[in-house]
């Protein structure tokens, strides 16, 4: 019988003027940035959790805690090779990762497949992104926030 494993992951970030908002990976603007001890990285952090999930390994906070003077400013590519680490130890390998981003602003559609080959250059399997915005509802949908909803399946190896 073939040992797959499901993870999900949420995360939001207040956003604010700044030099750069880093989603998956990727500058997707120069004007904002996300209010964060690393960059901010929600879908990245939706994705670490995803594996933490998967794994049944906790969650980002108590790997990678915002209390931690080393993750100030942390590109967090680091924390998703991390969890990726930790998945391999194991024994499991990704076999896909699904997101979904929510945004009012930037707009997202003309860096969707950059950020998908971002990941998929890290995680080494297909990876599916999809950008929305939040049909003007609540923080997100006023563009004070964006958030990030990622699931992931993984496979012993
Ligand atoms: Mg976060």
């Amino acid at each position: 019988m073939t040992d797959f494993r499901i993870g999900h992951g949420y995360d939001i970030h207040r956003i604010r003027p700044g030099s750069g908002l880093v989603l998956a990976g990727v500058v997707v603007s120069r004007e904002l940035a996300a209010v964060a001890h690393s960059d901010g990285d929600v879908a990245i952090h939706a994705a670490v959790d995803a594996i933490l999930g998967a794994m049944a390994a906790g969650d980002i906070g108590q790997h990678f805690p915002d209390s931690d003077p080393r993750w100030s400013g942390a590109d967090s590519t680091i924390f998703l090779r991390r969890a990726l680490e930790l998945a391999k130890e194991a024994g499991y390998r990704p076999v896909n990762l699904d997101l979904t981003i929510l945004a009012e602003r930037p707009r997202l559609g003309a860096c969707r497949s950059e950020m998908a080959a971002r990941l998929e250059s890290i995680l080494g399997c297909p990876v599916n992104v999809k950008a929305g915005t939040h049909e003007g509802c609540g923080a997100i949908g006023r563009g004070e926030a964006v958030a990030a909803h990622a699931v992931v399946l993984l496979v012993k190896a």
